[in-house]
């Protein structure tokens, strides 16, 4: 859920303004064609949108200034990217942009709460709709008009609806998850998006501290592979660019889930408009694991549309932020 949705062009401007030549993920011309099911907001441009990027730039380029110049670019173009997808409030913008959370986890510094429940997801398999490729993730779409596959407990009060689910991943195994443990950075990272319906539709929740809740489940490339991926991973040729969409039947995201329920949680937040306060993370310990061959079907993707060039859909994460004095917490010792 990198990647947010109209944030890319915007991008170019944040490089030239502190003038390192083309971002990494820049995006290519006309690369802002929505997709369904759930995906592809678009908006025109505010000027909002400039003083934000302008504001990032500047803090970015006058910050560190240990970072390596190139770093620092790409940090101000994805820093400006993702702020910009939480802004318009739209299903595709807010689902990719949702706010600084990939984080730095120190198991060591959190802390152990007994108070904090088991989650429980309860998910209908007849809810899966359809998997596409927006140019940006690989993603699949879930029913979520009424309560039929909901995550409980964890958390979080009530049941959130599962709304979609969508991958990070790098262009190789040493990276591509948003979350980093204790120094590791894993191969990929799901993304189970889930929003609160007391809110009554997604992307009001988006603007709730209590809106969203997001199961986050680490991809580790080894063995012992889930199989369970296949289905998933099935589907590459079929979306391999950008705005392709095909449907994705009897589904149940639930065997995506490791043995374990040990889990994470912190409420991530933006310090700075526009952006919003919305997501409880759940971020699961135990990774699943997936084998080479199933990481390079990912890497298969492009997010050029089939009518450019095959560009590589690799590397949709985003730098990792401090905490900021956000506690996290842990369901285990
Ligand atoms: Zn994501």
């Amino acid at each position: 859920m990198v990647c947010a949705a109209g944030g890319w062009r915007g991008t170019a401007a944040a490089v030239s303004a502190v003038g390192c030549g083309e971002g990494k993920q820049g995006a290519p011309a006309g690369s802002r064609a929505g997709v369904g099911g759930g995906g592809g907001g678009e908006r025109p441009p505010a000027v909002g949108d400039h003083l934000w990027t302008l504001l990032v730039v500047v803090v970015v380029a006058s910050g560190d200034r240990q970072l390596p110049r190139q770093r620092r670019c790409q940090e101000a173009v994805q820093s400006a990217a993702v702020c910009r997808g939480a802004s318009d409030g739209s299903a595709a913008g807010a689902e990719l942009g949702f706010r600084k959370g990939a984080q730095r986890i120190r198991s060591e510094e959190a802390q152990h709460d007994p108070a904090l429940p088991p989650w429980f997801a309860s998910y209908d398999p007849g809810a899966a709709k359809s998997i596409l490729n927006n140019g940006r993730t690989c993603r699949v779409v879930f029913d979520d008009t009424f309560d039929r596959s909901v995550l409980r407990g964890g958390p979080i009060q009530g049941a959130y609806r599962l709304r979609q689910l969508h991958f990070h991943w790098g262009s190789s195994d040493d990276h591509g998850s948003e979350h980093v443990v204790d120094g590791v950075k894993y191969a990929a990272e799901l993304h189970m998006v889930h929003w609160n319906p007391k809110h009554g539709n997604f992307a009001p929740a988006l603007k709730q501290r209590d809106g969203v809740a997001i199961v986050g489940v680490f991809l580790k490339v080894g063995k012992t592979l889930k199989r369970e991926m296949k289905r998933i991973l099935e589907e590459m040729e079929s979306i391999k660019t950008k705005g392709k969409e095909t449907p994705f039947l009897h589904f149940d995201p639930s065997i995506l889930f490791p043995k374990s329920r040990d889990y994470w949680t912190y409420e991530g937040s933006f310090t700075t408009p526009p952006c919003e306060e919305c997501v409880t993370w759940i971020l699961l310990r135990e990774p699943i694991v997936v084998s080479p061959d199933q990481m390079a079907k990912l890497r298969s993707l492009s997010m050029n549309t089939e009518n450019e060039p095959f560009h590589p859909l690799v590397d949709n994460w985003r730098p990792q932020q401090p905490l900021k004095g956000r506690v996290v917490r842990a369901s285990f010792k």
